[in-house]
């Protein structure tokens, strides 16, 4: 079955199966920072099918302290 494109999941904000359209979908993996990217496998609880969720730099925010988020 084809999935969606890159457009039509974009529009539809991600966060659910691309093939199925499911919400039912598990990250398979922490988010990993590259370069300007970064990517996470996600995988499909009702249709079983996996892709890879991409993502791009899109800028930065200035942080004060005590906004900062540390890693649990
Ligand atoms: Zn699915």
């Amino acid at each position: 079955m084809a999935g969606m494109s890159d457009g039509e999941y974009i529009r539809q904000g991600g966060l659910c199966c691309p093939y199925c359209g499911s919400h039912k979908i598990e990250a398979e993996c922490a988010p990993v920072v590259e370069t300007r990217e970064a990517w996470q496998d996600v995988a499909c609880c009702d249709c079983g099918r996996a892709w890879r969720d991409r993502y791009d730099l899109v800028g930065y925010e200035d942080l004060k302290p005590g906004q900062l988020r540390r890693a649990a």
